[in-house]
C-alpha cells in the first residue's frame, strides 16, 4: 500500500524561504573584503537572492549551468548560495588557494559559465582569464565604488549594480530534489582534483542530519560563525543548517588570523564555529599568549584531519568549550560521524572523557560505516583492528563529476581511503590516510598516534610522521616538527618524550625541525610534499 503523504521536493529554495518567513529578523554579520562590518537580516538576504535570481536569468544562466565562485565567507557569498542553486543552476564553489593552473583545469572542466569574484582574487583570475574556456562574464562581488579603476578581465559586471538593477519578484521553482545543486572539488591532497556534484535531496537531508544535537546542535538562539570556507564542502553544511533553524550567521572574510578571529567571536558573542586544526592552533596561541578567555563560545567543531588530544585538552579544560571533533569528505557533503559522548560516559573523569572525544566518533544517522580487510571482508568492531573504512548513504558520493564510466564504490560502498579502526560502541578511530600509513616490517605505525604525541610537548606547534625508507624495516618513521615561536626542544629530548605513550617499537627513528610544515589549500599537513623532501632522509643505524 503507497503512503499518503505530500511528495514535496528537498530543495534548498525552501531553507531560505523558511529562513525569512520565520527568522527573518535574525542578523547575518560579515567582515567585508572592502574593509568593513556588513551586517542585514535574513530577511534582507532573502530578498537579495531574489534579487540575484532575476540577474542570474539575464545572465544567461539556466537550470544546469555551472555558475563559479571564488570567494571568502560573506553575505554575497551566501546571497549565491542560495541564488544559484535555488533557480536549479549549479553552484560551484572554487578553491582560491588552489594552484592558478589547477583553477583554470578545474574552472574548465566544470564548464564554468559565470564567475563571481571577491576582489582578493583579481589577480589570480586576470593571470587565468586567457585559459578559461567557458566563463562568459564575471561579476566583482563589490559596489560601484570599489570597482577596479582597471583589468584584464574582460566583460566584468559589478554584483550590487546587478542586484539593484533587478527587482526582488521571484518564484523559486520547484522541480526534482535529485537535480544538482552545488559542485566542490577535492582539494587533492591525495592526487588530481575530482569533482563531487550534490544534489538538493542530499543537501537537505544532510542539513536535518548536521543540525542534530550530537552534531552542530543549532538552534535560534545560536550564533555561528563558520571559519571552515564556503569555498571548500560548503563550509561542512553550516550555511545551510544556520538557515533551518534561524541561527544568527557571522562571516569572518579574508580576516582568519588568532587575533582577527578572536575578536570577531568577542564582538558578535559566537556560540559555535567550525574549523581545520591548524586553524584552532593559531587562535588558541593568540589567547594564551594574551591571557585572554572566550565570553560567549560554547562549542568548537573540529576536523578536516586529526584534533591533536593537546588541542582538544586546550578547549575542553583550559577554556570550558565543548569539541565535537567530526570526521567528513569532501565526497560525503561532509558530515558523517562525530565523537560526542554518550549517558553512559557522564560518570568518566575528564581524561577518560577526552580519550572519547579524541576519535573521530560515531555516525549520525544516514550514514553507515565498516572497516574491511584488502578482500573487503568486515572486520570486527573491537577498537583494536584497523582495517579500511567504507561508508554508504544519501549524502555520499556516487559518481564523480563527468566520469559515469569508473564507479568509485566498491560493492555499493564508498571506499574512504582512511584506514580506521571502530570500537564496540561504534567510536570509529582514523589511524592514518591509506596513503599516509608507515609500514614497518609489514606492521602498520600509526602516524597519527606519533604526531598526537609530539603535539603534547610545551614547545612543538606542529608535528608530522611519514614514512622514510629503510634497509631492514622498509619503512621507518621520521618526525617532522615545526617548533612554537621562540620555543625549542632537542631530538633526544622528544624521543624520550614517547616512552611510555606508545609501543617501544612505533618511536620515530629520527626528528628533524623545520622553520615551516607545508600546509595544503584547506589547512592540512602536506605529507607527501614531506616524504619528497626527504626521501633521501638516512636514518640514525641503531
Ligand atoms: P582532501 O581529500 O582533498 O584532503 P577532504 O577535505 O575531502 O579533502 O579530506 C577528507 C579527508 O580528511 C579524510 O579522508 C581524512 O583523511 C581526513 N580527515 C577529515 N576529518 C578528519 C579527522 N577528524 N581526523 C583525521 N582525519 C580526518
Amino acid at each position: 500500500m503507497q503512503g499518503l503523504m505530500m511528495d514535496q521536493p528537498l530543495l534548498v529554495s525552501s531553507l531560505l524561504r523558511h529562513a525569512e518567513r520565520h527568522h527573518g529578523s535574525q542578523e547575518i554579520v560579515s567582515r567585508r573584503v572592502e574593509g568593513d562590518i556588513h551586517r542585514y537580516a535574513y530577511r534582507d538576504m532573502a530578498a537579495r537572492s531574489r534579487c540575484l535570481a532575476n540577474a542570474l536569468g539575464s545572465l544567461n544562466v539556466a537550470p544546469g549551468t555551472v555558475v563559479g565562485t571564488l570567494a571568502w565567507n560573506g553575505y554575497r557569498h551566501l546571497e549565491l548560495y542560495f541564488a544559484v542553486s535555488g533557480t536549479g543552476a549549479v553552484l560551484h564553489t572554487l578553491n582560491p588557494r588552489l594552484h592558478p593552473d589547477q583553477l583554470a583545469w578545474i574552472a574548465n572542466h566544470a564548464e564554468d559559465q559565470v564567475l563571481f569574484f571577491d576582489l582578493t582574487f583579481l589577480p589570480i583570475l586576470e593571470s587565468i582569464a586567457p585559459r578559461l574556456k567557458t566563463v562568459t562574464t564575471f561579476v566583482a562581488m563589490t559596489d560601484r565604488a570599489h570597482m577596479p579603476a582597471s583589468t584584464t578581465l574582460p566583460n566584468v559586471v559589478c554584483y550590487e549594480d546587478l542586484v539593484d538593477a533587478h527587482d526582488d519578484r521571484y518564484e523559486w521553482p520547484v522541480f526534482d530534489e535529485n537535480t544538482a545543486s552545488s559542485l566542490c572539488y577535492t582539494s587533492g591532497t591525495t592526487g588530481d582534483p575530482k569533482g563531487v556534484l550534490y544534489s538538493h535531496r542530499s543537501t537537505l537531508l544532510h542539513t536535518y542530519g548536521a543540525a542534530l544535537p550530537d552534531f552542530h546542535n543549532l538552534s535560534a538562539r545560536d550564533v555561528v560563525l563558520p571559519v571552515v570556507p564556503m569555498f571548500h564542502v560548503n563550509a561542512w553544511g553550516l550555511p545551510y543548517t544556520a538557515s533551518m533553524v534561524g541561527a544568527k550567521l557571522v562571516f569572518p572574510g579574508a580576516a582568519l588570523d588568532g587575533k582577527s578571529l578572536y575578536e570577531l567571536f568577542e564582538a558578535e558573542r559566537a556560540t559555535f564555529t567550525c574549523g581545520v586544526p591548524t586553524v584552532w592552533q593559531a587562535l588558541l596561541a593568540h589567547v594564551e599568549q594574551h591571557g585572554l578567555k572566550f565570553h560567549h563560545l560554547k562549542r568548537v567543531g573540529i576536523g578536516g584531519s586529526a584534533c591533536p588530544p593537546a588541542m582538544l585538552a586546550s578547549f575542553e579544560r583550559g577554556h570550558g568549550i565543548d569539541v565535537m571533533h567530526g570526521w567528513g569528505m569532501t565526497e560525503t557533503s561532509p558530515l558523517c560521524s562525530a565523537s560526542t559522548l554518550k549517558l553512559q560516559h557522564d560518570g568518566m573523569d575528564l581524561d577518560q572523557q577526552l580519550h572519547v572525544k579524541a576519535k573521530q566518533g560515531r555516525v549520525l544517522f544516514g550514514v553507515d560505516m565498516k572497516i574491511t580487510d584488502d578482500a573487503g571482508a568486515d572486520l570486527p568492531w573491537d577498537g583494536q583492528t584497523s582495517g579500511n573504512l567504507v561508508v554508504r548513504g544519501p549524502w555520499v558520493l556516487n559518481r564523480y563529476f563527468k566520469n559515469t564510466e569508473n564507479s568509485p564504490l566498491q560493492d555499493g560502498w564508498f571506499p574512504t581511503g582512511d584506514v580506521a579502526s571502530i570500537d564496540p560502541e561504534g567510536y570509529m578511530q582514523i589511524t592514518d590516510r591509506s596513503k599516509d600509513v608507515i609500514k614497518s616490517g609489514g606492521e602498520w605505525i600509526g602516524s597519527i598516534d606519533l604526531e598526537n604525541v609530539a603535539m603534547s610537548h610545551p614547545a612543538v606547534d606542529m608535528a608530522a610522521c611519514i614514512g622514510v625508507p629503510h634497509p631492514k624495516w622498509d619503512e621507518r618513521p621520521l618526525l617532522v616538527v615545526q617548533c612554537k615561536p621562540g620555543k625549542a626542544v632537542s631530538r633526544d629530548e622528544l624521543l624520550a618524550f614517547y616512552a611510555g605513550k606508545i609501543a617501544k617499537w612505533w618511536t620515530p627513528d629520527d626528528v628533524v625541525f623545520v622553520e615551516r610544515i607545508p600546509l595544503g589549500t584547506t589547512g592540512k599537513m602536506l605529507k607527501s610534499q614531506l616524504r619528497d623532501q626527504f626521501r633521501s632522509h638516512r636514518l640514525p643505524t641503531v
